[in-house]
């Protein structure tokens, strides 16, 4: 039988976004069962709830809600990656303003 043979297309498919995002790809680290361990410790020590105090006041967000284990001080800041006690659990707002938070941080420091 004859097999009908497509040519490639000729005109590549433009991509117009200016800078590409970086490839998907998660964090090694935070696949190994050590890390999951390190997660499920720190939301079960918080009851799967938020930990962030907000006016004094702890976060109600818990479970089912999609909750994060958090590392107080960041990995990248030289923060230990699973010691539970560099844990803490936060809601998706809280992880969210933390994040930012840190970020600013760092970016406000002096270099050097
Ligand atoms: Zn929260």
């Amino acid at each position: 039988m004859a097999r009908i043979r497509c040519a490639p297309p000729r005109i590549a498919a433009a991509d117009t976004r200016r800078v590409l995002p970086p490839p998907k790809r998660a964090d090694a680290e935070l696949l190994t069962p050590e890390h999951r361990a390190w997660r499920e410790a720190v939301l079960q020590r918080a009851g799967h709830r938020c930990e962030a105090i907000e006016g004094g006041r702890r976060c109600e967000v818990r479970a089912p809600a999609r909750l994060f284990a958090d590392h107080i001080r960041e990995r990248r800041d030289g923060g230990a990656g699973l010691d539970p006690a560099n844990g803490q659990c936060l809601c998706g707002r809280h992880h969210t303003l933390k994040t930012a938070r840190a970020r600013a941080e760092r970016m406000a420091a002096p270099v050097g």
